[in-house]
């Protein structure tokens, strides 16, 4: 039988950066096992990526800030001379529509937490990105009826904020594990749990085989319940599937000058740029955009919907008044695991002594995956790493926590 110190069940992002993590400060024999034929099979596939640090908790922005350090020096933290991957530092433009306070505040907050922001009003904004409308006003997505705009808003961007291109990630870090000596199999899904003793013992994969392991780590992305439920734990908790809407269109030559990853928190949408520039892609930051809980992770419907494509659409030709009404848009959907009780994600061992678990990051986990895979080889090895490694304590997101009090269950939390 096939022995591993530690077997990480799905290469997403969160599998790949945990089996590196651990590779990068441990000799510990490391076996990822993934059902797909490649990396990007789940939500990193259908990720936006978008790298942005303002949270309301002050731990997620240092969770946040460390992932993105990796990401920001991803040769450095990968060790690959030439990644497939690139950080596109554009920045993270977040309006607030009419509240003029908020940018000041959370300015205050980040630059208290080391992240670096800038503050700044109308005349600055057109300067810095002229395709955008300075309107504080929220668009009518459901009636289209237009407004007569009014700017007068203050505006938080964080300079050091951006995206990635998620699968060449993902990529990346299957090459470094590999290099490192870490067991990745493609093709290879777990149907059951062996434990003894109230502890895992290993693995059996769907075609009989089996592996053994003093640890498992359930990075299954939307099929964590499964696994949850083959390691027969009845958590508290509930982790949902949930369908999640993107749209992409080209972008044409009329929307001149820089477009920062911009979250426009009065129309409830956020875009960036995508394929170096020519294409935008636009989706949404509403909780009412995250109720579609999906019952089967394989079979979703994944077109968006007309609603969805027409009000977020009207959302972007109100901040990108030149944007033409020309040209194909291909919407799409994937899925990201919602915690319904805080939307933050388990991240710990469970009551099955060595079975852990990293789920439930909602919209989240691209971001946080190199700082999530370093406290999960922190409690693991025991091991810190003198570079990219996090401060947040490691058992932060753990299993026996009480939900975290938030003011907001939307993806902005
Ligand atoms: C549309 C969309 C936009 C998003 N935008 C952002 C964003 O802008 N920023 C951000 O930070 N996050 C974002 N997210 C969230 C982020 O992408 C996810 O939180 C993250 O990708 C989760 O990674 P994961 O590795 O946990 O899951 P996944 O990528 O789903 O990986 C799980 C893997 O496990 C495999 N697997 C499952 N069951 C088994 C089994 N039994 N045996 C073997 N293998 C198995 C699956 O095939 C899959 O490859 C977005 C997500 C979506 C869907």
């Amino acid at each position: 039988m096939k022995r591993a110190d530690v077997i990480i069940v799905g290469a997403g992002i969160i599998g790949l950066s945990t089996a590196w993590q651990l590779a990068r400060r441990s000799k510990l024999r490391i076996l990822v096992l993934e059902k797909g034929a490649g990396t990007g099979e789940g939500s990193t596939g259908a990720s936006s990526a978008v790298c942005r640090t303002r949270y309301s908790l002050d731990n997620m922005i240092q969770l946040a800030r460390d992932g993105i350090a990796a990401y920001r020096h991803w040769p450095d933290f990968t060790g690959l001379s030439a990644p497939r991957a690139a950080f596109a530092e554009d920045g993270v433009l977040w309006m607030p529509g009419a509240d003029r306070d908020w940018a000041e505040r959370e300015h205050r907050r980040m630059q208290g937490a080391g992240v670096a922001t800038e503050v700044f009003g109308d005349d600055e904004l057109q300067r810095r990105y002229p395709a955008f409308s300075a309107c504080t006003i929220a668009p009518d997505t459901e009636t289209g009826e237009a407004h007569s705009c009014r700017g007068g808003g203050r505006y938080l961007l964080e300079t050091e904020g951006g995206y990635m291109d998620p699968v060449a990630c993902a990529d990346d870090l299957l090459e470094a594990c590999r290099g490192a000596g870490v067991d990745v199999r493609f093709g290879a899904e777990v149907a059951a749990v062996s434990q003894a003793g109230g502890a895992v013992t290993g693995l059996t994969l769907a075609g009989g085989e089996q592996v053994a392991a003093p640890v498992v780590i359930n990075a299954a992305g939307p099929w964590c319940n499964r696994l949850i439920a083959a390691a027969g734990l009845a958590l508290p908790w509930h982790l949902r599937p949930t369908r999640i809407q993107v749209l992409y269109l080209d972008r044409p030559a009329e929307v001149t000058g820089p477009i920062p990853v911009t979250v426009d928190m009065a129309a409830g949408i956020y875009f960036r740029c995508q394929n170096r520039g020519q294409q935008l892609v636009v989706g949404s930051v509403l909780e009412s955009d995250e109720r579609e809980q999906v019952d089967d992770p394989d079979a979703f419907n994944r077109s968006a919907d007309d609603a969805f494509t027409h009000a977020k659409l009207h959302a972007l030709h109100h901040r990108l008044p030149a944007l033409p009404y020309r040209g194909p848009i291909r919407g799409y959907c994937g899925l990201y695991t919602v915690n319904e009780e805080d939307v933050h994600p388990l991240v710990g061992e469970s009551e099955l002594k060595g079975f852990y678990l990293a789920n439930g990051f909602s919209g989240h986990g691209f971001k946080l995956a190199p700082a999530i895979g370093a406290m999960l080889a922190r409690q693991i090895s025991g091991e810190r790493c003198v570079e990219f490694d996090t401060a947040v304590a490691p058992d932060l997101f753990r299993v026996d926590r009480q939900p975290i009090a938030i003011a907001s269950k939307s993806v902005l939390a």
